[in-house]
């Protein structure tokens, strides 16, 4: 039987770290780090998002503002904001919470973040940094993915990774994470061929594709840490891409949905927060 990787408790831990280094950042600099959050138009689970992650940055002692725009947002009022938020000092981190309205272009609003203040590591530069295995901002989730794998203790060099789902938000960022920690990483996506021949050799494996039950027990390689990314609303219930009550028969550990990679994306979005704030007023790369 696996066991449950407890996705809460290790954010509860990392925020009170967080919590404390906000304090020291703010006694030395006499300002706190601040976020900046955009929501556009009137997505409840957006909306829902936005909320929690400024509950939490509150919470810490991080500065917190919503910006709240019409879902008729044109292109050029969001890029106008993203520029009034890159030149405002009181800022560290802006959030464009995805998805946007469909008429609008998420790509060309990363690429106008000023990268110190790109809180998801989604502008080509934090990208681009990323894949050169210089890491400055990494997307949230992927960052909090690694943190579950590593808080096993399984050793990832050597281990074969796999991660399944090549997005840019979740998927890729998630194996050059795991490849820099020196996993044989191997990424499917939609048109991978029989996925399960991939992943029963993963003995860390990775789930990010949005389709519940997509990883059934024998996809599975007995021992692997299992880590479940997928949110699908179904019923008014949260369900992960991975069936978990059969895949715990067989894992070493899993993560469950709700209560899994969700609170660690939360906190990692503190944690980078945080780290933004220290680029821009203590300088440095890292
Ligand atoms: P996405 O952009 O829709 O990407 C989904 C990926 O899954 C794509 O790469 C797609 O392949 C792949 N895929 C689709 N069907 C597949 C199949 N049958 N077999 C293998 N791969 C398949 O989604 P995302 O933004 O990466 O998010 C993934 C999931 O994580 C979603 O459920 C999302 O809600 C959730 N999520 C959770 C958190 C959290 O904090 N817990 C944060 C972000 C996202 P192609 O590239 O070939 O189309």
């Amino acid at each position: 039987m696996a066991e449950i990787l407890d996705g809460r408790a290790l954010a509860a831990r990392i925020r009170e770290e967080v919590q404390r280094e906000v304090e020291a950042f703010t006694a030395r600099h006499g300002t706190s780090p601040a976020l900046a959050a955009i929501l556009v138009g009137d997505d409840p689970a957006s909306a829902l998002y936005v909320r929690n992650k400024a509950r939490a940055a509150t919470a810490v002692g991080i500065r917190s503002e919503t910006f709240h725009l019409p879902a008729r947002t044109s292109q050029q009022e969001l890029l106008d904001l993203v520029d009034r938020l890159n030149a405002r000092e009181d800022v560290h981190g802006i959030l464009p919470q995805l998805p946007l309205p469909e008429h609008l272009d998420p790509e060309s609003v990363f690429e106008r973040l000023d990268p110190r203040k790109d809180v998801d590591g989604l502008s080509p530069y934090n990208a681009g940094r990323l894949s050169l295995g210089r890491p400055q901002l990494v997307p949230c989730t992927p960052l909090g993915v690694l943190e579950l794998v590593r808080s096993t203790g399984v050793h990832l060099a050597g281990a074969r990774a796999v991660v399944v789902g090549r997005s840019n938000l979740v998927g890729k960022p998630t194996a050059l994470l795991l490849l820099a920690e020196h996993a044989t990483v191997t990424l499917c996506h939609s048109r991978t061929r029989d996925l399960g021949a991939h992943t029963r050799q993963a003995d860390v494996l990775v789930a990010a594709v949005g389709r519940p039950r997509l990883v059934t027990a024998d996809m599975v390689k007995p021992g692997a840490v299992v880590v479940d990314v997928g949110i699908t609303r179904q019923d008014d219930r949260i369900v992960g891409d991975v069936d978990f009550d059969a895949v715990r028969e067989v894992a070493g550990w899993i993560t469950p949905v709700p209560g899994g990679v969700g609170p660690m994306t939360v906190a990692m979005l503190l944690r980078n927060t945080l780290r933004a704030a220290r680029l821009q007023v203590e300088g440095g790369d890292r």
